[in-house]
């Protein structure tokens, strides 16, 4: 199938083009490289063996994305292309609501436009919010607790409508909880421009020596060692599940809202535990006051995905510390 990758060069869409390309999809990768790098293309290349199709540009662009839907006969497009982080979606919601809801919106404009009514959406566990029960099954409420989660669940209720008016559109909406790992090659993995916010990228620049120690944003929740517990899931099963849904958009028509996730939390001193034997190197860690905004835990429920893609995660928590380490020390020159 052709297929059209928006934010391709990122972590998840570069991940999944090597799925998709491995399945013998044909790729095109559209990317304003905000967060991402070009070199990133020549790592894609030389995993596939191919010559991926690469557009530098903005999913806002409907005249570019449309003349890239049909020079490329594309049959299905999945929207990788979004800002994400939770603070500066705080600090400056404008470039969010934008980038995500409008981008999003001009994108799918494109896509009626020339007839192309195949979509996977990136969306997010953090839709959800505050925990009624755990773990979250995809009719939990939904009441995103930031303006980041706010912009998915946007989107999500204009892919909804967009669904109930044009029946014939096939799309979904995969929820993912917190992906993390890196290809096998080391090649390719998470890159986080500045600072990084999240965990795993995180420890991964202490244990090369970056950043001098963690901060454990509180020990002293209501879990089984007092840190935050995660539903950490690798990216190449994540990978899998696009494949997946590509599979399942193209026999179905209609929209889902589907997890994905393991199904199993891990607490933040389980990855650093799991880290250390990975790098076989202590990580320095101080623990801190809670980060506000953070919640205890949260995982998936992840029966849907395995119903209806006939998916599951397979790799566990070692394999994800294993591969992250590998990307950072070739990255850092440490192998
Ligand atoms: P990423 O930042 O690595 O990749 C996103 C890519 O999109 C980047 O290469 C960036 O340059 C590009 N991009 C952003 N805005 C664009 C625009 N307007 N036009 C063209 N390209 C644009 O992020 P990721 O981790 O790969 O996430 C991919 C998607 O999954 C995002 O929509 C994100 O919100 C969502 N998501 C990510 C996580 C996570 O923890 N990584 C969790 C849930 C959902
Ligand atoms: N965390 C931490 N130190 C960090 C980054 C994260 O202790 O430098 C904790 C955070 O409080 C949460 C877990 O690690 O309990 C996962 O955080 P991350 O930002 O990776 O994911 P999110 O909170 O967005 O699910």
């Amino acid at each position: 199938m052709n297929i059209l990758l928006t934010g391709g060069l990122g972590f998840i869409g570069s991940h999944t083009a090597v799925v998709l390309a491995e399945q013998g999809h044909e790729l095109v990768l559209l990317d304003n490289l905000c967060n991402s790098e070009m070199t990133v293309l020549d790592k894609l290349n030389t995993i596939t063996g191919k010559n991926l199709a690469f557009y530098k540009g903005d999913v806002r662009d409907t005249a570019l994305i449309k003349e890239i839907l049909k020079t490329h006969q594309i049959e299905a497009v999945i929207h990788f292309a979004g800002l994400k982080s939770v603070a500066e979606s705080g600090s400056d919601p404008m470039k969010y609501y934008d980038n995500n809801v409008a981008g999003s919106i001009a994108l799918f404009e494109a896509m009626k436009a020339v007839d192309v009514k195949k979509l996977i959406f990136s969306s997010s566990a953090t839709v959800y919010g505050v925990p009624q029960y755990l773990p979250y099954d995809e009719v939990h409420p939904t009441c995103p607790i930031n303006t980041y989660g706010r912009t998915k669940l946007q989107v999500e209720e204009i892919l909804q409508d967009l669904a109930n008016a044009n029946p014939d559109w096939s799309i979904a909406c995969l929820r993912y909880f917190n992906p993390v790992g890196a290809h096998e090659s080391g090649l390719i993995g998470e890159m986080p421009k500045g600072v990084p916010n999240n965990l795993m990228p995180y420890v991964c620049q202490v244990a090369s020596g970056s950043l001098s120690h963690l901060n454990v944003f509180g020990d002293d929740y209501d879990t089984k060692d007092g840190t935050g517990e995660r539903d950490y899931i690798h990216v190449m099963d994540l990978a899998e599940g696009h494949a997946a849904a590509i599979a399942f958009v193209s026999r179905n028509a209609g929209i889902e809202m589907i997890n994905l996730g393991t199904g199993m939390p891990y607490s933040v001193y389980d990855l650093i535990n799991a880290f250390e034997k990975s790098a076989s190197r202590a990580i320095e860690r101080v623990v801190q006051g809670r980060r506000s905004g953070d919640l205890p835990i949260y995982y998936a429920k992840a029966d849907k995905a395995r119903v209806l893609l006939g998916w599951q995660a397979s790799r566990g928590l070692q394999l994800m510390c294993d591969s992250s380490w590998k990307f950072q020390a070739l990255l850092k020159g440490l192998c």
